[in-house]
């Protein structure tokens, strides 16, 4: 998707303030090909921890609920691998198969630098997308 420096920032931030812990959210997107970033909607990882997030499932429809009021859809979801790169693991790849065509935003904070990288994954199979960061 193409997404503005300024909503990566936001994303990076988000991870920084959780760590140890993941954290996780949504990304909103207008449709189009690609998407196109429109904001970031953080969520709590209720089970606060450094190995894994889970988000309430009341939560994930409020988000998509607020998102659709706006005209926009689930673009992508993101979270935090804060000792790991940012790949997705098999618990990712598990819970993907909830969220067809929905990228998957990693933040690796386990590097020397931050990175971020984004995925689709479909049937179990993870490939690497474009995170082109043009205007919002
Ligand atoms: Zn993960």
């Amino acid at each position: 998707m193409k997404i503005s420096p300024a909503l990566l920032d936001e994303i990076v931030r988000h991870a920084i303030e959780e760590a140890p812990n993941e954290c996780c959210g949504v990304v909103g997107a207008r449709a189009g090909d690609p998407l196109q970033a429109a904001v970031v909607y953080r969520a709590t990882n209720t089970a606060a921890s450094p190995l894994r997030f889970e988000i309430d499932a009341l939560e994930v429809l409020e988000l998509n609920n607020k998102l659709e009021g706006e005209e926009l859809c689930v673009g992508a979801i993101y979270h935090s691998h804060t000792r790991t790169a940012p790949y997705p693991s098999q618990t990712d790849i598990n819970f993907a198969a909830h969220w067809p065509g929905v990228e998957w935003l990693i933040v690796g904070l386990g590097g020397d630098k931050t990175e971020v990288r984004s995925y689709l994954i479909e049937a179990g199979r993870v490939t690497e997308v474009a995170l082109d960061e043009g205007a919002p």
